[in-house]
């Protein structure tokens, strides 16, 4: 028991997903949001009136955050300093509008001459009154429930884009959404994806040059990853660029980046990569750099994970782990940069790309910044993708530097685990993942949520592809014996263990090097903002939203939310008034993967605040759902049953049930019954809630080994929580 114990706790680093709570619709009335709408639109001569000189000018726009990161550059830097490090101790809640469902919330809010229009889980949007949180129109995409499964990593979706009237947004099942900003009716809609593939959305739309950009997700799951430009008002299809070159028999896409695949990717793979897609996926950072008219694209990992099942162990894998510049009208290639060549540990390059102008030995450089998921922090001149700098901002154990010169990294002895296991710092979960840093062009600091969480890798000898499952090619093992890790196996467990870390990090991109850190307990902290007021607002998966003085990193103010806060905040003014807002709701990889035993209760719905001086609202009471008791049968399951179930179990279950946010199965009372168990796990009864059926993956009789193996866990769960009474 205690093994399985372990080896879930490993699994928890890794990030899928199955089955997902989708609750009620809200019913607000509609009389209601009509005269909301009219109360805000009288002095709004028009909804969402973006445009490219707006987006532009942005950074001097102090009462609006018009896009993802703010302005192109997305630093998330606002120099509003009326709430300030001086009289930070009179913000309050201004407003609070609680959400539909406590899967993760992770979208940043965007303002737009006083309404917010955010998306929330399950890709539904709202637009608001500003400054009174006053709901104008709500829009239900209408996903598939069963869709949830093909979701790595929960249901999330990162946000919005607004340009010329229209929100826009990508959906969860792979759609990209036109909306009327004024009403949040549907002015077009249009499938960016196969729908035969494991495909998702999570990533927010970028409007550049009247075209909307987007990319999907679904690397482990089998996917072949690319980025689309979409013409904003008919949403016909303008280009799109493949990452990762296909299968050759096939020939060419027609595609923008057939050159590019063609000269430069192909060559650096090797084997039968197109079976599983070999993934690539640009799930996350997409930014429009002015200076030079490019567009410059984070792509994540392959598809497995481990590069000897899908690349023979050979080749770069290109454009796999790397950062592509693309030309923003037609798509094509420009230039790019690597960071982890023929990847092997999901170390992806979708983390927030921030574009800075840097004064490096007395020269000023036009850079980018990036915190990948390997542990390196990369300044790169925009104008070529030269490396101008990278050093770890993370312990890290892969790599012993990234060679200048070259601009590779010079990796460790075993690192890609082909003498046996090897424990990777940081492990596929990054460094660094989605949650937004921000840049203060004032301390000249970049603030990056980071974490420490280690993962032993290990060639998986009996790798078979799952199509539309998860695919690694690796089997995360007990930890071996390493300069990091000593002693017994137990002893090692716990240092491992104690490895799992959060933190602030008040980075120096000239000094590459640490100003001040703030560490944490607990790993997933949320996306950080910066202001002139000297300030920095983050989130914690423990429901704080705390204020620091940006310069020295003091905690100079904290709020109480009870809900884990990931998403990033944002900043805005209305009638010379600054608010700052943010969601809560804990979820994404970690809440589905990872086990929270601090907390013993179910994470509440979601909930969208904002904050401002002498703010008096509170929340609505905080009532704790206790999580269930585990209730397991006295049947007797035979021991064939309980090893199929539990190799079933960790190759199906856990990915999805192992954190805080869906069903612990331990504890869920459907144990009790085979035919509730087998319509559920079979039949597809809970698909409307996100738990897609398993027939094409199990037969009945291996699901009822997975009854058998859940009693048991639950016997030793309850016997456990019965000693320690
Ligand atoms: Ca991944």
């Amino acid at each position: 028991m205690a093994q399985n114990k372990i080896v879930s706790l490993f699994l928890s680093t890794i990030l899928l997903l199955e089955a997902c709570e989708r609750q009620a619709e809200d019913t607000t009335l509609a009389s209601e949001e009509a005269k909301a709408t009219e109360a805000a639109h009288k002095d709004s001569p028009r909804f969402g009136a973006v445009d490219e000189a707006r987006l532009s000018n942005a950074a001097s726009d102090l009462d609006n955050w018009l896009s993802y990161g703010r302005t192109y550059a997305e630093q998330r830097y606002s120099p509003l300093d009326q709430i300030n490090d001086e009289n930070i101790d009179e913000l309050g809640l201004a407003w609070a509008v609680e959400l539909d469902t406590n899967r993760g919330q992770e979208a940043t809010p965007i303002i737009v001459d006083g309404v917010m229009y955010i998306s929330t889980a399950w890709s539904k949007v709202m637009a608001l009154n500003a400054p009174t949180g006053d709901v104008l129109w709500r829009f239900d995409p209408e996903n598939i429930g069963a869709k949830a499964a093909h979701a790595c990593c929960d249901v999330v979706n990162r946000g919005v884009a607004v340009w010329n009237g229209k929100v826009y947004v990508g959906t969860i099942d792979g759609r990209l959404i036109a909306l009327d900003a004024a009403t949040g009716e549907k002015v077009w809609e249009e499938i960016t994806v196969d729908q035969e593939k494991p495909y998702t959305i999570t990533m927010a739309p970028r409007a550049v040059k009247g075209k909307i950009i987007i990319g999907n997700s679904g690397a482990e799951l089998g996917v072949r990853g690319y980025v689309s430009a979409y013409d904003a008002e008919t949403g016909d299809l303008v280009w799109r660029f493949y990452t990762v070159p296909g299968n050759p028999a096939d020939g060419p896409d027609g595609a923008a980046s057939d050159d590019a695949l063609t000269e430069l990717a192909l060559p650096t793979w090797h084997g039968e990569w197109w079976t599983l897609g070999g993934g690539g996926t640009v799930w996350d950072s997409v930014v429009y750099d002015e200076a030079f008219d490019q567009l410059l694209v984070g792509v994540g990992n392959g598809a497995p994970w481990n590069h000897r099942y899908r690349s023979n162990g050979e080749g770069d894998n290109l454009f796999l782990s790397s950062i592509l510049a693309l030309d923003p009208d037609t798509g094509a290639y420009k230039w790019h940069y690597q960071a982890s060549p023929g990847d092997t540990w999901d170390y992806t390059n979708t983390q927030q790309i921030t574009l800075v102008d840097l004064k490096i030995d007395g020269v000023v450089r036009k850079a980018l910044m990036q915190a990948p998921k390997n542990g390196f922090f990369y300044v790169i001149d925009r104008k070529d993708g030269t490396l101008i700098s990278a050093e770890p901002y993370v312990y890290q154990n892969w790599a012993e530097r990234i060679d200048l010169e070259t601009g590779r990294p010079v990796e460790t002895p075993n690192a890609r685990y082909l003498d046996g296991p090897q424990m990777v710092l940081p492990g596929g979960i990054g460094g660094h993942a989605w949650q937004p840093m921000s840049f203060n062009p004032e301390t000249g600091l970049v603030y990056i949520p980071a974490m420490t969480v280690p993962l032993v890798y290990a060639h998986n000898e009996d790798y078979e592809v799952h199509h539309g499952r998860w695919n690694t090619g690796v089997t995360f093992t007990d930890p071996p014996a390493s300069e990091d890790l000593k002693g017994t196996p137990e002893q090692r467990r716990a240092q491992m263990s104690a490895m799992q870390k959060g933190y602030l990090i008040a980075w120096d991109p000239v000094a590459q090097a640490p100003r001040w850190t703030v560490e944490r307990d607990w790993p997933w902290n949320g996306g950080t903002l910066t202001t002139g007021g000297n300030l920095i607002f983050e989130g914690t998966p423990d429901g704080e939203f705390e204020a620091r003085s940006a310069d020295d990193g003091k905690l100079l103010w904290s709020f109480q939310s009870h809900r884990g806060i990931m998403a990033g905040p944002a900043t805005y003014r209305v009638d010379g008034e600054q608010y700052v807002a943010v969601l809560g709701g804990y979820g994404g990889s970690m809440g589905m993967a990872t086990p929270d035993e601090r907390n013993k209760f179910i994470p509440p719905n979601g909930i969208l605040m904002a904050f401002k001086l002498n703010g008096a609202a509170s929340l609505a009471p905080y009532e704790p759902l206790e999580r269930p008791a585990p209730a397991p049968t006295n049947e007797t399951f035979t021991a064939a049953q309980l090893e199929t179930g539990r190799e079933k179990y960790f190759t199906y279950c856990t990915i999805c049930h192992n954190g805080p946010t869906n069903p612990e199965l331990d504890r869920t009372p459907y144990m009790q019954n085979a035919n509730a168990w087998r319509a559920i796990v079979i039949d597809g009864a809970l698909e409307a809630n996100g738990m897609a059926s398993f027939d094409e993956y199990l037969t009945a009789e291996e699901a009822e080994a997975i009854r058998a193996y859940v009693n048991m866990l639950a016997r030793d769960l309850a016997g456990k929580e019965k000693s320690a009474e």
